[in-house]
């Protein structure tokens, strides 16, 4: 190959370029990362920080920046032109699923200076101002020309990940469509500092028959970001300005706003592409799929493609897995996509559909339904799970198999805290394990110990049964935290999966059968 090679080129240095980027590096892959921006965004875009993002930060180490960086929303308040109808609380509303089981909001610029910054230490420079023209797959690799400054670059990569938001030219020169249509109304965002009777520590939902507005704070300073809808005699303007909606704005938040730091509008788009896939070309995030904002899922989708991409493409460039891994991100974030845009299209209808029957259901309905829901512990836990991304499960996957319980193949490992740890904090391996909560046949353990991957014996407990976790039984866990296998202790079947996928760990002297100490003492 010729000069600048690597092993992949990430195109894109969004939220989830970057995780892809700080996940491969871990995983100790060569990369280049380039965007034709000039630095990260500097507007707060994403805030949700969604608990299985916080979870696949931990696993790399950059958690603790982000957790300290963002607030903690305590509480969700509903509000009618009339009166407070419900307050959802919000600080535990996952307790028992995750270690992050409240609800979390950072700024998606500061969200990426984290990254970015854990990126730099970890040696990647960000090649700003290099804009992706075209690539072209060839000889075992792909030949790709950029452009940075009028000046065009060609050089070689074995693969090519669009990171590169909702206008990819990746996924243009893959020839890819990108179905979907675009909703009739329009949307503002305004980030503002005002007072007003909303709660500091939490979010405000602002439900009347003209659809919602969402009131919460941005950044640890104190200012807020108002989100609604465009007023129907607004929203064919030409321009829509702040001080043409500010009236309204002001009349459905309640915030009398006294500064305004960023304002925009925008249409919102509900599309995934039909392939997240050219032969060695990957789509991920918003070059793949964008939605209505509604459950702040859109960033935390990208994130969570990068990290099911990183661990495959790693694999797989580094001979611990068959080529044919890389099948199954298609397969299992195609699928999630599919059906996350069912359930926004759902929710965004009913939080900003127009007629008067969804009006009245907003207005006099909606907040009490959801308080009930949540009121229960059931209801508050799949609720939870849903919103969180903590219950995306790929059942479907050629990787998935096996069920005991509750719990399948394809789901993601049970949380189960012992003390002060838990059983997730064995996955910063970034590597295979096999997991048994309760005890290891000799036999078992044995054979899993020969195949090299490592094995984590757990106490049984009661906290391992309240998630559905069953005694004694075999967790195959991917290194991305999802199970592949749940299975009696017949290495049987873990066997066939190795030599199927043609499995190796990551890291071989930790191929013995591990007991931690600190864990089984509990
Ligand atoms: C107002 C607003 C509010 C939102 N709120 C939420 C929320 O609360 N929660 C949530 O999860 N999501 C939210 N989203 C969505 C979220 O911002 C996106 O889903 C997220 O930015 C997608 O990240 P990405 O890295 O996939 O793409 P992007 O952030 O779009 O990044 C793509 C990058 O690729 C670069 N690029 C593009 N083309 C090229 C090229 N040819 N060569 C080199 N570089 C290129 C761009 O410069 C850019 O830096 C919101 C979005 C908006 C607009």
């Amino acid at each position: 190959m010729s000069a600048l090679d690597t092993e992949v080129l990430i195109v894109g240095a969004g939220p989830t370029g970057l995780t892809l980027a700080l996940w491969l590096v871990r995983l100790g892959v060569d990369i280049r990362l380039i965007d034709r921006s000039v630095g990260p965004g500097e507007t707060s875009r994403a805030l949700a920080v969604q608990a299985r993002t916080l979870e696949f930060h931990r696993q790399i180490g950059v958690v603790d920046d982000v957790l300290e960086a963002g607030i903690r929303l305590e509480q969700l308040t509903a509000r009618t032109p009339e009166k407070v109808s419900a307050i959802i609380p919000l600080s535990k509303f996952g307790e028992g699923v995750s270690r992050y089981s409240y609800a979390f909001a950072l700024p998606q610029d500061i969200h990426e200076r984290v990254l970015v910054a854990h990126l730099e230490e970890a040696g990647v420079h960000i090649e700003r101002q290099t804009e992706l023209i075209a690539f072209e797959e060839k000889d075992d690799g792909v030949t790709v020309t950029t452009r940075r400054e009028g000046v065009t670059k060609t050089f070689r990569t074995l693969y090519i990940c669009g990171c590169d938001g909702a206008r990819s030219t990746v996924r243009h020169a893959l020839g890819i469509g990108f179905p979907g249509g675009t909703y009739d109304q329009s949307f503002y965002v305004a980030d503002v500092d005002g007072d007003g009777e909303v709660t500091r520590n939490g979010m405000d939902v602002c439900l009347g028959s003209y659809g919602f507005a969402l009131v919460m704070p941005v950044r640890q300073t104190g200012s807020l970001r108002l989100i609604g809808v465009v007023p129907e005699a607004h929203k064919r303007d030409p321009v829509i300005t702040f001080e043409t909606i500010r009236p309204e704005i002001e009349c459905h938040t309640g915030i009398a706003i006294k500064a305004l730091n960023w304002f925009s509008t925008y249409r919102v788009h509900h599309r995934v592409a039909e392939r997240f896939r050219g032969g060695r070309a990957f789509l991920l995030g918003d070059a793949g799929h964008i939605h209505s904002p509604a459950g702040g899922q859109g960033m935390n989708t990208g994130i969570g493609d990068a990290v099911n991409l990183a661990w495959k493409l790693a694999a797989v460039l580094q001979g611990r897995a068959a080529a044919s891994l890389l099948d199954t991100y298609e397969t299992e974030r195609l699928a999630f996509a599919r059906v996350l845009i069912k359930s926004t299209d759902q929710a965004f209808k009913l939080v900003s559909g127009r007629s008067w029957l969804l009006g009245l259901w907003r207005r006099y309905a909606m907040a009490k339904v959801i308080s009930a829901i949540t009121r229960t512990k059931i209801g508050s836990r799949a609720f939870f799970a849903l919103i969180s991304q903590t219950g995306i499960k790929y059942r479907k996957s050629a990787l998935s198999s096996g069920r005991s319980g509750a719990v399948q193949g394809g789901d993601r490992l049970p949380w189960v805290p012992f003390g002060q740890s838990d059983n997730h904090a064995c996955l910063t391996t970034l590597d295979w394990q096999v997991h048994v909560y309760g005890e290891i046949e000799p036999a078992f353990g044995a054979a899993i110990s020969l195949a090299g991957i490592p094995l984590h014996r757990f106490d049984w407990s009661t906290a391992a049964g309240r998630v559905g976790v069953v005694r004694n039984t075999a967790y195959l866990v991917r290194p991305d935290g999802q199970i592949a296998i749940v299975a009696k202790q017949d290495a049987t079947a873990f066997e066939r999966f190795i030599e199927t996928f043609a499995i190796k760990p990551r890291n071989v002297e930790a191929s013995t059968i591990e007991r931690s100490s600190s864990l089984a003492a509990i």
